[in-house]
């Protein structure tokens, strides 16, 4: 069915020359995990570094955002096309691009079409903000992200989206959500929304990731999930944690 996709967000974090070092301590035994797809997504200094050390590894490449424009006047930042040259993924929309950087569910459209036409698989974050989540809002903020985040994909290119699911209260913080309360923001809220936009068909194709404060510890109890395909992970991706997420999510 769905294959398990394991990615790993480095944020702001590691030098080229430090990058390269993770790699060597990860990618030995990500490599032997063949049954899950593994990606790193390092800062976009390290994305080059980093190509060259995958090699024949089978683990994926991606970038941590990108502009939806191909070239031009967008001082300090990286198009589709630049990132295509050495990525497989992108990952688009994370909170902290929508709080500190402005994003909106439009801006993150006009990004996921770009990486449709560049042939990047988008890695798309939708997740409530702790007021959201206490006022209850939980399910309408993330419908509207997964409608207005993925408008327009065309229906043969949607079953390489992959969605995260990301609620903002628990990235970063040690509070991860419950296995029971993300299966049920992926199966009563995001595949619903997927369908809506898809069908109901190309929607089971559709890999939903959880991401917030999972670790080695907690891993196994959200992969046991029906509806969770995998994971987004911040913190425990840049230590030997990783591995054991990616070997959880193989069981
Ligand atoms: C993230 O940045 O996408 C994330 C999930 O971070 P953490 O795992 O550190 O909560």
């Amino acid at each position: 069915m769905r294959t398990p996709l394991v990615a790993g967000n480095w944020k702001m974090n590691k030098t080229v020359a430090e990058a390269r070092e993770l790699i060597m301590v990860l990618g030995g035994d990500l490599k032997s995990i063949t049954e899950v797809e593994k990606v790193v997504c390092p800062p976009s200094m390290s994305l080059v570094a980093v190509a060259n050390l995958l090699g024949g590894t089978g683990i994926g490449l991606g970038a941590q955002n990108m502009h939806w424009e191909e070239k031009g006047a967008f001082t300090g930042e990286i198009s589709p096309g630049m990132v295509r040259e050495f990525c497989q993924y992108v990952i688009l929309g994370h909170s902290e691009r929508r709080q500190y950087f402005g994003e909106t569910d439009q801006s993150v459209n006009k990004k996921v079409l770009a990486a449709q036409a560049a042939g990047l698989v988008p890695i798309v974050c939708v997740g409530e903000t702790l007021a959201q989540y206490e006022a209850g809002e939980t399910a309408a903020v993330v419908h509207r992200q997964v409608l207005a985040g993925l408008q327009g994909v065309d229906a043969a290119f949607a079953p390489k989206l992959v969605v995260a699911y990301e609620p903002v209260w628990a990235i970063g913080t040690g509070k991860a959500s419950s296995g029971e309360n993300a299966e049920s923001v992926h199966r009563d809220v995001i595949r619903p929304a997927l369908a809506e936009l898809f069908g109901a068909q190309t929607a089971e194709a559709i890999r939903i990731l959880y991401g917030g404060s999972v670790t080695g510890v907690n891993a196994a109890e959200f992969f046991a999930q029906p509806n969770v395909d995998g994971a987004l992970v911040g913190g425990a991706s840049l230590k030997p944690e990783f591995i054991e997420i990616a070997r959880a999510a193989a069981r």
